[in-house]
Protein backbone atom coordinates (compact mmCIF):
# COMPACT_ATOMS: atom_id res chain seq x y z
CA UNK A 1 0.00 0.00 0.00
CA UNK A 2 1.87 3.40 -0.92
CA UNK A 3 1.99 5.91 1.19
CA UNK A 4 -0.97 9.03 1.23
CA UNK A 5 0.10 12.31 1.04
CA UNK A 6 -0.77 15.78 0.54
CA UNK A 7 0.30 14.82 -3.58
CA UNK A 8 -3.03 14.04 -4.34
CA UNK A 9 -5.23 16.62 -5.95
CA UNK A 10 -8.64 15.31 -4.86
CA UNK A 11 -11.98 16.25 -5.13
CA UNK A 12 -14.77 15.76 -2.63
CA UNK A 13 -17.73 16.09 -4.56
CA UNK A 14 -20.55 16.15 -1.96
CA UNK A 15 -20.17 17.24 1.40
CA UNK A 16 -22.47 19.20 3.84
CA UNK A 17 -20.78 21.75 5.41
CA UNK A 18 -23.22 23.40 6.50
CA UNK A 19 -24.26 21.14 9.31
CA UNK A 20 -24.03 21.94 12.32
CA UNK A 21 -21.99 19.04 13.24
CA UNK A 22 -18.95 21.39 11.76
CA UNK A 23 -20.11 24.42 13.54
CA UNK A 24 -17.40 24.54 16.02
CA UNK A 25 -14.62 24.09 13.45
CA UNK A 26 -15.83 24.45 9.97
CA UNK A 27 -12.57 26.06 9.14
CA UNK A 28 -10.29 24.06 10.44
CA UNK A 29 -12.25 20.77 8.91
CA UNK A 30 -11.86 23.03 5.33
CA UNK A 31 -8.09 24.09 6.24
CA UNK A 32 -7.75 20.07 6.80
CA UNK A 33 -9.39 19.05 3.48
CA UNK A 34 -6.32 21.57 2.10
CA UNK A 35 -4.02 19.79 3.63
CA UNK A 36 -4.99 16.25 2.47
CA UNK A 37 -4.73 17.26 -1.07
CA UNK A 38 -8.35 18.29 -1.61
CA UNK A 39 -8.26 20.99 -3.34
CA UNK A 40 -11.93 21.49 -3.87
CA UNK A 41 -15.51 20.39 -1.63
CA UNK A 42 -18.71 21.01 -3.54
CA UNK A 43 -21.30 21.64 -0.68
CA UNK A 44 -24.62 20.58 -1.28
CA UNK A 45 -27.76 22.07 -0.13
CA UNK A 46 -30.61 19.84 1.06
CA UNK A 47 -33.52 22.47 1.33
CA UNK A 48 -33.78 26.58 0.50
CA UNK A 49 -31.92 27.64 3.68
CA UNK A 50 -28.96 25.05 3.46
CA UNK A 51 -28.36 25.92 0.05
CA UNK A 52 -28.04 29.70 0.73
CA UNK A 53 -25.42 28.63 3.61
CA UNK A 54 -24.25 26.63 0.76
CA UNK A 55 -23.47 29.84 -1.41
CA UNK A 56 -22.22 31.75 1.39
CA UNK A 57 -19.69 29.14 2.58
CA UNK A 58 -18.62 29.39 -1.00
CA UNK A 59 -18.03 32.96 -0.80
CA UNK A 60 -16.08 32.41 2.35
CA UNK A 61 -13.29 30.04 1.16
CA UNK A 62 -11.88 29.51 -2.17
CA UNK A 63 -11.50 25.64 -2.22
CA UNK A 64 -15.57 25.35 -1.10
CA UNK A 65 -18.22 25.10 -3.97
CA UNK A 66 -21.87 24.84 -3.93
CA UNK A 67 -25.01 22.92 -5.20
CA UNK A 68 -28.83 24.19 -4.29
CA UNK A 69 -31.71 22.18 -4.35
CA UNK A 70 -34.27 20.47 -2.12
CA UNK A 71 -33.82 16.96 -0.78
CA UNK A 72 -36.60 14.35 -1.05
CA UNK A 73 -36.78 14.30 2.76
CA UNK A 74 -37.58 18.22 2.36
CA UNK A 75 -39.67 18.02 -0.49
CA UNK A 76 -42.55 18.75 1.50
CA UNK A 77 -41.22 22.20 2.62
CA UNK A 78 -40.76 23.35 -1.26
CA UNK A 79 -43.00 26.41 -2.78
CA UNK A 80 -43.86 28.58 -5.88
CA UNK A 81 -41.17 30.96 -3.64
CA UNK A 82 -38.82 28.33 -3.21
CA UNK A 83 -38.30 27.40 -6.99
CA UNK A 84 -37.65 31.22 -7.28
CA UNK A 85 -35.11 31.39 -4.99
CA UNK A 86 -33.25 28.64 -5.99
CA UNK A 87 -32.90 29.78 -10.13
CA UNK A 88 -31.43 33.33 -8.17
CA UNK A 89 -28.95 31.01 -6.21
CA UNK A 90 -27.79 29.57 -9.29
CA UNK A 91 -26.90 32.35 -11.51
CA UNK A 92 -24.23 32.57 -9.04
CA UNK A 93 -20.76 32.16 -10.30
CA UNK A 94 -19.68 29.13 -7.58
CA UNK A 95 -22.76 27.54 -7.83
CA UNK A 96 -21.52 24.72 -10.07
CA UNK A 97 -25.09 22.20 -9.81
CA UNK A 98 -28.62 21.87 -8.96
CA UNK A 99 -28.29 19.04 -6.19
CA UNK A 100 -29.28 17.14 -4.14
CA UNK A 101 -32.25 16.20 -5.92
CA UNK A 102 -34.33 12.38 -6.15
CA UNK A 103 -36.11 10.21 -4.73
CA UNK A 104 -36.14 8.68 -1.10
CA UNK A 105 -38.07 5.63 -0.57
CA UNK A 106 -36.08 4.03 2.47
CA UNK A 107 -37.20 6.93 4.83
CA UNK A 108 -40.56 8.36 2.91
CA UNK A 109 -40.19 11.65 4.88
CA UNK A 110 -42.50 13.58 2.51
CA UNK A 111 -45.01 12.12 0.20
CA UNK A 112 -44.15 10.33 -2.72
CA UNK A 113 -46.42 12.17 -4.60
CA UNK A 114 -44.70 15.30 -3.45
CA UNK A 115 -41.24 13.79 -3.89
CA UNK A 116 -41.55 12.85 -7.15
CA UNK A 117 -43.27 17.10 -8.25
CA UNK A 118 -40.11 18.59 -6.15
CA UNK A 119 -37.71 16.09 -8.20
CA UNK A 120 -39.41 17.02 -11.67
CA UNK A 121 -39.23 20.59 -11.34
CA UNK A 122 -35.82 20.84 -10.38
CA UNK A 123 -35.05 18.90 -13.13
CA UNK A 124 -36.63 21.39 -15.30
CA UNK A 125 -34.62 23.98 -13.28
CA UNK A 126 -31.53 22.34 -14.25
CA UNK A 127 -32.28 22.33 -18.20
CA UNK A 128 -33.26 25.51 -17.67
CA UNK A 129 -30.00 27.14 -16.39
CA UNK A 130 -28.11 24.21 -18.15
CA UNK A 131 -26.20 22.76 -14.37
CA UNK A 132 -25.52 19.33 -13.72
CA UNK A 133 -27.56 17.49 -11.29
CA UNK A 134 -26.90 15.22 -7.91
CA UNK A 135 -29.26 12.79 -7.57
CA UNK A 136 -29.84 10.95 -4.41
CA UNK A 137 -31.29 8.29 -4.42
CA UNK A 138 -32.45 5.25 -1.56
CA UNK A 139 -34.77 2.46 -2.40
CA UNK A 140 -36.05 4.56 -5.74
CA UNK A 141 -33.39 3.53 -7.96
CA UNK A 142 -36.06 2.11 -10.73
CA UNK A 143 -37.86 4.60 -10.52
CA UNK A 144 -35.29 7.51 -10.65
CA UNK A 145 -33.79 5.96 -13.73
CA UNK A 146 -36.90 5.29 -15.37
CA UNK A 147 -37.59 8.97 -15.21
CA UNK A 148 -33.69 9.83 -15.50
CA UNK A 149 -34.22 8.02 -19.15
CA UNK A 150 -37.05 10.21 -20.18
CA UNK A 151 -34.72 13.13 -18.86
CA UNK A 152 -31.16 12.54 -20.61
CA UNK A 153 -33.40 12.06 -24.51
CA UNK A 154 -35.38 15.58 -23.48
CA UNK A 155 -31.34 16.89 -23.14
CA UNK A 156 -29.43 15.09 -25.73
CA UNK A 157 -30.60 17.78 -28.17
CA UNK A 158 -29.26 20.69 -26.14
CA UNK A 159 -25.51 19.75 -25.34
CA UNK A 160 -23.34 16.68 -25.31
CA UNK A 161 -22.22 17.22 -21.62
CA UNK A 162 -22.20 15.26 -18.62
CA UNK A 163 -25.98 14.99 -17.05
CA UNK A 164 -25.25 14.48 -13.92
CA UNK A 165 -24.05 12.54 -11.33
CA UNK A 166 -25.79 9.63 -8.94
CA UNK A 167 -24.05 9.99 -5.54
CA UNK A 168 -23.47 7.52 -3.12
CA UNK A 169 -24.39 5.09 -5.20
CA UNK A 170 -26.33 2.08 -4.01
CA UNK A 171 -27.21 0.34 -6.86
CA UNK A 172 -25.86 -2.79 -8.95
CA UNK A 173 -23.39 -2.80 -11.76
CA UNK A 174 -26.28 -3.48 -14.23
CA UNK A 175 -27.74 0.05 -12.98
CA UNK A 176 -24.47 1.61 -12.88
CA UNK A 177 -23.73 0.65 -16.31
CA UNK A 178 -26.98 1.69 -17.53
CA UNK A 179 -27.00 5.44 -15.40
CA UNK A 180 -23.51 6.04 -17.45
CA UNK A 181 -24.71 4.75 -20.96
CA UNK A 182 -27.40 8.29 -20.08
CA UNK A 183 -24.33 10.84 -19.13
CA UNK A 184 -24.71 9.83 -15.89
CA UNK A 185 -21.16 9.87 -13.66
CA UNK A 186 -21.22 7.39 -10.48
CA UNK A 187 -20.32 8.67 -6.90
CA UNK A 188 -19.10 6.49 -3.97
CA UNK A 189 -18.83 7.21 -0.56
CA UNK A 190 -17.75 5.88 2.60
CA UNK A 191 -20.20 2.52 1.87
CA UNK A 192 -17.16 1.80 -0.78
CA UNK A 193 -14.76 1.11 2.17
CA UNK A 194 -17.05 -1.32 4.29
CA UNK A 195 -15.86 -4.38 4.45
CA UNK A 196 -19.41 -6.52 4.53
CA UNK A 197 -20.61 -3.74 1.70
CA UNK A 198 -20.17 -6.34 -1.66
CA UNK A 199 -22.17 -3.86 -4.12
CA UNK A 200 -20.63 -0.81 -3.69
CA UNK A 201 -17.24 -2.56 -4.59
CA UNK A 202 -18.69 -4.66 -7.46
CA UNK A 203 -19.24 -1.10 -8.61
CA UNK A 204 -16.13 0.12 -8.37
CA UNK A 205 -14.30 -2.72 -9.83
CA UNK A 206 -16.36 -2.59 -12.74
CA UNK A 207 -17.09 0.79 -13.47
CA UNK A 208 -14.23 2.67 -16.22
CA UNK A 209 -12.50 5.01 -13.73
CA UNK A 210 -13.01 8.06 -15.81
CA UNK A 211 -16.93 7.82 -14.82
CA UNK A 212 -16.21 7.54 -10.92
CA UNK A 213 -16.42 10.62 -8.41
CA UNK A 214 -15.42 10.50 -4.86
CA UNK A 215 -17.65 11.81 -1.85
CA UNK A 216 -17.30 12.24 1.50
CA UNK A 217 -20.94 12.83 2.15
CA UNK A 218 -19.98 14.36 5.03
CA UNK A 219 -20.37 14.46 8.43
CA UNK A 220 -22.06 10.94 7.31
CA UNK A 221 -21.13 7.67 6.44
CA UNK A 222 -17.10 7.89 7.33
CA UNK A 223 -14.97 5.22 5.51
CA UNK A 224 -13.72 2.27 7.52
CA UNK A 225 -11.60 2.55 10.28
CA UNK A 226 -13.23 5.71 10.80
CA UNK A 227 -16.44 4.43 10.93
CA UNK A 228 -18.74 5.48 13.66
CA UNK A 229 -17.15 9.02 13.97
CA UNK A 230 -17.81 12.40 12.35
CA UNK A 231 -16.98 12.24 8.72
CA UNK A 232 -15.48 15.44 7.32
CA UNK A 233 -13.87 16.39 3.39
CA UNK A 234 -9.99 15.17 4.83
CA UNK A 235 -11.00 11.57 4.74
CA UNK A 236 -11.92 11.68 0.85
CA UNK A 237 -8.59 10.00 0.30
CA UNK A 238 -9.44 6.74 2.00
CA UNK A 239 -12.36 6.55 -0.62
CA UNK A 240 -9.68 7.29 -3.04
CA UNK A 241 -7.20 4.40 -1.31
CA UNK A 242 -10.04 1.55 -1.45
CA UNK A 243 -11.21 2.04 -4.86
CA UNK A 244 -7.18 2.23 -5.90
CA UNK A 245 -6.92 -0.98 -4.13
CA UNK A 246 -10.12 -2.66 -5.95
CA UNK A 247 -8.71 -1.72 -9.27
CA UNK A 248 -5.28 -2.18 -8.58
CA UNK A 249 -4.32 1.42 -9.47
CA UNK A 250 -1.85 3.88 -7.89
CA UNK A 251 -3.65 5.93 -5.41
CA UNK A 252 -2.52 9.06 -7.50
CA UNK A 253 -3.83 7.37 -10.94
CA UNK A 254 -7.29 7.48 -9.34
CA UNK A 255 -7.27 10.65 -7.98
CA UNK A 256 -5.59 12.48 -10.76
CA UNK A 257 -9.07 11.02 -12.72
CA UNK A 258 -11.51 11.50 -10.66
CA UNK A 259 -10.88 14.82 -10.47
CA UNK A 260 -10.16 15.33 -13.98
CA UNK A 261 -13.88 13.80 -13.81
CA UNK A 262 -15.49 16.17 -11.35
CA UNK A 263 -14.04 19.21 -13.24
CA UNK A 264 -15.50 17.57 -17.07
CA UNK A 265 -19.04 17.97 -15.24
CA UNK A 266 -18.86 20.76 -12.90
CA UNK A 267 -16.84 22.89 -15.01
CA UNK A 268 -16.10 25.95 -13.41
CA UNK A 269 -14.08 23.68 -10.33
CA UNK A 270 -11.09 25.14 -9.48
CA UNK A 271 -8.58 23.31 -7.60
CA UNK A 272 -7.14 25.22 -4.36
CA UNK A 273 -3.95 24.48 -2.50
CA UNK A 274 -2.56 25.13 0.85
CA UNK A 275 -0.02 28.09 -1.09
CA UNK A 276 -2.92 29.94 -2.45
ZN1 LIG B 1 -28.03 12.01 -0.56
ZN1 LIG C 1 -25.93 14.36 0.77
Amino acid sequence: MSHLGSHLNLVDSHAHLDASAFDEDRAEVIGRALEAGVGAILTVGTDLESSRTAVALAEAYPSVFAAVGVHPHDASSATEETFVQLRELCHHPKVLAVGEIGLDFYRDLSPRDVQRRVFERQLALAAEVEKPVIIHQRDSLSDVMERLEQWSKEQAVKCDQPLGVLHCFSGDVQAAERAIALGFYISLAGPVTYLNAKRPAAVAQAVPLDRLLLETDCPYLSPHPLRGKRNEPANVRLIAQRIADIKALSPEKVAETTTATAQRLFTELKLGSTTD
